[in-house]
Order: structure tokens, then sequence, then C-alpha cells
């Protein structure tokens, strides 16, 4: 079996996508439910249709085109990623692994081939956080929980706002969970967004597992006060709490956390003013770590850094949880299978973690699941400089393909057996 992707037509497809929300740097910007990221999902249901797919969005409005199997009761494997971007995001972060999905689905109908597995190329919704973060996959998962829904990284008020100008609810959000026992398993391709395969001159990059997140809200109170006429030993500056914190955090991760990694990503002060001596810091907190075990030690020792800034600058402190991701090692066999179709396509692999999140994360939990790395030109991604050779592009899409296969001949040989 020969099976390739048609590297014309996905190239045809890729840049089409490209122009959508596209920025005059070469970048994208599709942020959840913006308009460029809803044309964008309109666009793959296009492209689907015009290749002959059934189409289907569900209640958490992830986007999926089908190519039936013949096979009663057969299994879905999903390949899929994400359409929408970060502010001032790449093109290639997500749209990549849709378009080679739908390339995939498009080449084996091609080839006439009836799989065991039922084929469902996906697009998951809000995979970079602008409310939630993963909110398609984990409610495709089961992963979520009213609870979660209540503090979203984006607050709780856009989400509401968002799903209810989308017609969703939280109801349909919860309900979008599938029976683990219909799935096969999930792949997914997606750009490295480092420089490890780059520097390592290997075509392909097969992902041992996906690093665990955890998202926080710091808030420090102190008083906002005339900043004329305030004493600096009558002070509680609220801002000075917050950048001891900054250091600390830093700190704590290159002393006793070697490999992980923890980020303030933004700081707001209240009221912001010349004038005035700040009363109140907000801090958006970020920190990922491997395993479980580390991370929940991680998100201890940074609790406990901003009680001691708090303290040392007499303020108060609340650290509130707005989002959480569980390490995900990814399944032998799809490992196994990448490397096998990586093989036969004469290209080099290495194995290699993923620090950022992906969808594969939560599908992790519920079926066997595996990711391949394309390489990123000097590791440049989230910015809209971030480029993959068009080469590495199509020999992804293929090991996709190759991929694919395998695990549907697998599926055949799993019944037999039955
Ligand atoms: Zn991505």
């Amino acid at each position: 079996m020969d099976l390739r992707v048609d590297p014309d037509r996905l190239r045809a497809d890729f840049d089409a996508l490209s122009g959508i929300g596209g920025t005059p740097d070469g970048g994208v910007e599709r942020t959840t439910f913006s308009e460029a990221h809803l044309a964008a999902r309109t666009w793959f249901h296009e492209r689907a249709r015009a290749a002959g797919f059934e189409t289907h969005v569900d209640a958490a409005a992830n986007h999926s085109a089908v190519l039936p199997s013949r096979s009663p009761g057969a299994r879905t494997l999903l390949l899929g990623s994400h359409l929408d971007s970060v502010r001032r995001g790449g093109r290639y972060d997500g749209a990549l692994g849709v378009v080679c999905a739908l390339e995939v689905l498009r080449a084996i109908k091609d080839a006439a081939l009836d799989l065991p597995v039922r084929l469902e190329a996906i697009d998951f919704t809000d995979e970079e956080g602008t409310l939630f973060g993963t909110l398609g996959s984990q409610a495709l998962a089961g992963g979520l929980s009213r609870d979660d829904l209540a503090s979203p990284r984006g607050g709780r008020e856009l989400l509401v706002a968002e799903l209810a100008r989308q017609g969703l609810t939280e109801e349909g959000i919860l309900a979008a969970r599938r029976d683990p026992g219909t799935i096969a398993g999930y792949l997914e391709l997606h750009v490295e967004q480092g420089p490890v395969l780059e520097q390592a001159g290997v075509d392909i990059g097969i992902v041992t597992g996906i690093t665990g997140a955890s998202s926080f809200r710091v808030v420090f109170d102190g008083d906002a006060r005339h900043a004329g006429t305030t004493p600096m030993d009558a002070r509680r500056d609220a801002l000075l709490g917050a950048a001891g914190f900054v250091l600390g955090v830093r700190e704590t991760v290159t002393r006793d956390f070697p490999g992980c990694v923890a980020t303030v990503g933004d700081v707001v002060t209240e009221p912001g003013s010349f004038n005035v001596v700040p009363g109140r810091a907000i801090l958006q907190l970020e920190c990922r770590a491997a395993d479980s075990v580390r991370l929940a030690a991680l998100e201890v020792a940074l609790t406990q850094r901003a009680h001691a800034a708090a303290e040392a600058f007499a303020l108060d402190v609340t650290v509130k949880p707005v989002g959480h991701w569980e390490p995900a090692p990814t399944s032998a066999t799809v490992r196994a299978v990448f490397a096998d179709a990586a093989a036969a396509l004469g290209l080099s692999t290495m194995e290699l973690p993923s620090g950022a999140g992906h969808d594969a994360q939560s599908l992790a939990a519920i079926t066997p699941s595996g990711m391949v790395f394309v390489p990123s030109i000097g590791g440049v991604s989230h910015d809209p400089s971030e480029r993959t050779a068009w080469e590495d592009c199509v020999n992804g899409a293929n090991v996709l393909l190759g991929a694919a296969a395998r695990l549907a001949e697998r599926e055949q040989a799993t019944s037999v057996e039955l």
C-alpha cells in the first residue's frame, strides 16, 4: 500500500486558510469565535463537503468532517487539531494539523479504501485559551465539570457572553462528551514550536508526552494612597509585592525545579496612575511540569512564594486556580505506528516531549493518542514569523496518513480476534 497525500491540493488548502484572518506581517489572528475564526471553520466545512464528506458540529462547537466505514459498528479514529490562534499568531500552529487531517481523509477516499474505522477530521474549539483552553477537546473527552467552567482562564463573564453569542450552553458543553468505547484513537500533527528538531536535523518528532500546566490569578491587595503625602514607610504598595513575587517565581523554579517552567505573563495594577500608590496588583501565573507529582509540588511552592511576598510588604494575597491540564503520556502503540509510517517513507525520527499543551492531552485520557511534530524554523511559534519548510509539512502529512492506515489495520486485526 503506497498511500501519499496530494501535496498541491494540501498547499492550496493551506494557503487559502492562511488568508482567513491573515495579517500583513504573514501571521494570522483567529481568536476563538472572532469573525476570522468562524470564517475559517466555515471554510473547513466547505472544503470537506466539496470532497464529498459528511460534516458535523457538536454541542461544544467542534467541527468535523467524516469518512464513514462500511464495517458495522466501526469505531472512530480521530485526526485533528485547531483552527483558532493566539492574538498575532502564526499560520501553522493548529491549522496545519487540521488541513493535513482533511487531506488524509481525501487521500484514503481517492484510493477507494474502505477502512474498518470511521475516519473523522476534527477542528477543536478554543485550543489556545481565548476563553478556556482546550475547551472543545476536553468537552469531547468528558474532562470538564461545572466547577471548571466556573473559573475559566479568560474570565467567567467573557465565557458566558461568548457561549451565548454562539448559541452554545454550558449544559451542551458538558453533554458533548463521547463514549470512549466508540473511539479507536486520536492522532495529531502539529508544528514543534521549539528548536529541537531543526537543531538535530531530524524530519519528524514523535511526542512522548505532553507537559502538564496550571494557571492562577494572583491578586495582591494593599492600600491605594496619595503618592505625594504617604511616607515610604507607611505604604502598602501592591505592586511591590507583585514585583517581589515575579522575581521569586524565577528563583524558585530555577533553584528547586529543574526542567520545569513558570511565567508571570501579565500584571495589571489598580488604580494605575502616576500619583497613586498601587492598591491592587492582578497577575496571571502559569507553571508547567512533565509529571503530576512535580506539578503539584511546584504549585505549592509558588503559592508559598506569593504568601511570602505579601508578608514582606504587609499585603493581602489570594491565589485562585483558573485552569489545570494534567500531564499526558502518549500511547506506546501510537508512537510505534508513527515510527513505522515514517520509516516506510525514509524519514528520520526522534522522540521528544511537548512543552506546549495540545488537544491530544485531553484525548489521551480516554483513547490511545499520539502526536507528530514537524520542525519549526528557528523554533519560533505564537508569532507571525512562525514557519515550517513546506517539504516538512508534506512529510508530516504523509506520516499522519501512514499512521492512520496502520492503526486502522490493527483495528481489523482486533475485530477478527473478537
Ligand atoms: Zn496549537
